[in-house]
């Protein structure tokens, strides 16, 4: 991460990230700039580093924000019409640690609406494209986070993924994707999608990035009852967690306590950054039997290609039979809609947000006002999810997606008795074009058949660049770790980049 000192003005550096960002305009990645605020707060910056104070971890460095995190700089529209105007009383909890840092909001990037959707093109604001090619989808929901970082306006972008959000677009724009496990950063601040599944992570160019934001945004937050006990980067005892833990002054956070015995998830005996085979982050790389069915000539050539990369490099390749697996695609398409129909339902027009006009009753400011402020996509789910949870249909739709859910997790837990990382693609295609799947809802839901599985069970993935097509369009895998395995996991993706 280049930061600001002495020599280089964070001035400078968000000057140049808006003059980048205006560039940029027609890749439609920002939804607002944060141009007087920025501007403001690294005058500030160096300000301090004159006087010879500490500026922070991330000073001066400019990040695009995802628009469903909260922050009182600015308005939040989730890109939708139904938070319009939505000026919020709260900052994320993960917004406040990054800025403590001294990271600078240089804007808020696009998404699909309420984040449903895998292209972006859910929108209230229009499509995000494709960092190397227009006539693409940016992937989604996070693609305006994406394309901010592949086209190097900002050093790192916020996410949020529920079923893919980053580990996707990341692949589709050839940048590093990191989804932790779930509850390691705080979802304080951050508008509900399916809250058992949704986590906020990052994309930036270099795993080492990615492990510095963990190291600063990762811990438990008493405003977030899902959040994990510290774990992150205990058992490695990062000198830079020291720096953090003294400035927050935050009690019963010092180094080198332990990992947490408690785990909500169910704990693995072993701990989860200690590798079962090495002193390296992993020996052990799982390929799942037949996840290379069904995918585009240019992934599996890739997917191949790495595997055999891994093996000439002396990692040893277990074959995995995880025959539940295929279910996760419609698990989460039925889980994920029962959560976002309970979440939705408080946007009804009485408190914030939108309202429509011509309202003659108290059904009509509810009915008029969530019919012409969610998107088409968000009504879907809407009615998806309370189709599932009606009574009649609970016990043979969720019910039964719950109990499969359980399996795919017992599933992954015993994979990770026979290895340390699992690795596979992130989608079966490269980026599509826009237009493509947006009417077509079940393609559109299928290109997230590889992204899916790992949420349902709570664990952490990492979506990293592996090359192009003929076409110059991005390639990317992910590797998924254990739970509580982040540390190792980014220590694992620096070591294949140094390897390359
Ligand atoms: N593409 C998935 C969906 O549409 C994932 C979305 C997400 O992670 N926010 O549900």
């Amino acid at each position: 991460m280049k930061i600001a000192d002495k020599t280089t003005s964070a001035v400078s550096m968000v000057k140049e990230a808006l003059e980048k960002a205006k560039q940029y305009e027609d890749y439609h990645i920002f939804v607002s700039l944060n141009e007087e605020n920025a501007l403001k707060k690294a005058k500030e910056i160096d300000e301090k580093i004159a006087r010879g104070e500490n500026p922070g971890l991330l000073a001066g460095v400019p990040y695009a924000l995802k628009d469903n995190f909260l922050s009182e700089e600015g308005n939040t529209t989730a890109s939708s019409k139904i938070l319009e105007p939505f000026h919020a009383p709260i900052t994320a909890t993960a917004v406040e640690k990054l800025e403590k840092e001294g990271a600078i909001m240089l804007g808020r990037v696009n998404l699909d609406s309420f984040a449903h959707g895998s292209s972006t093109e859910n929108s209230y604001f229009g499509p995000t494209k494709n960092s190397k090619d227009k006539t693409r989808v940016a992937g989604g929901s996070s693609g305006g986070s994406a394309v901010s970082v592949a086209l190097d306006i900002v050093q790192f972008a916020t996410g949020t993924d529920t079923g893919g959000s980053i580990r996707q677009p990341a692949s589709f724009n050839g940048v590093y994707g990191f989804k932790p496990t779930y509850g390691t950063i705080s979802r304080y601040g951050v508008v509900a999608m399916a809250s058992s599944l949704d986590c906020v992570g990052f994309f930036a160019s270099d795993p080492e990035d990615i492990d510095l934001l963990m190291t600063i945004c990762s811990g438990q937050d008493p405003k977030d009852q899902t959040t994990l006990p510290d774990f992150y980067d205990q058992q490695i005892g990062d000198p830079r967690r020291a720096i953090r833990v003294m400035r927050a002054g935050s009690p019963g956070a010092e180094l080198g306590e332990g990992a947490p015995s408690d785990d909500s998830w169910g704990s693995t005996q072993q701990d989860p950054n200690t590798p079962a085979t090495s002193q390296f982050a992993a020996q052990k790389i799982g390929i799942v039997k037949d996840f290379d069915k069904g995918l585009s000539p240019e992934i599996k050539q890739a997917y191949e290609q790495e595997i055999e990369t891994l093996k000439e490099q002396g990692y040893e390749i277990v074959e995995l039979d995880m025959p539940t697996l295929k279910y996760a695609l419609p698990v989460y398409y039925i889980i994920q809609p029962a959560e976002v129909a309970s979440n939705l339902s408080r946007h009804d027009g009485i408190r914030y947000g939108f309202r429509a006009e011509n309202i003659e009753s108290l059904e009509d400011i509810y009915g008029k006002s969530r019919s012409e402020g969610f998107m088409p996509e968000n009504k879907r789910r809407i009615m998806i999810g309370n189709f599932v949870l009606s009574s009649g249909f609970y016990d043979a739709y969720f019910l039964k997606a719950a109990k499969a859910r359980t399996l795919i997790i017992k599933e992954y837990d015993e994979a990770f008795e026979k290895c340390d990382f699992i690795l596979t693609p992130v989608s079966p295609n490269p980026a599509f074009k826009l237009g493509e799947k947006v009417s077509d809802p079940l393609s559109m839901y299928m290109e997230d058949v590889l992204s899916v599985p790992l949420n349902l069970a709570g664990l952490p993935g990492l979506a990293f660049p592996v090359g192009k097509t003929a076409d110059g369009l991005d390639l990317g895998l992910q590797l998924v770790g254990p739970r509580r395995s982040d540390k190792r996991l980014l220590t694992f993706a620096k070591e294949l980049k140094e390897q390359k």
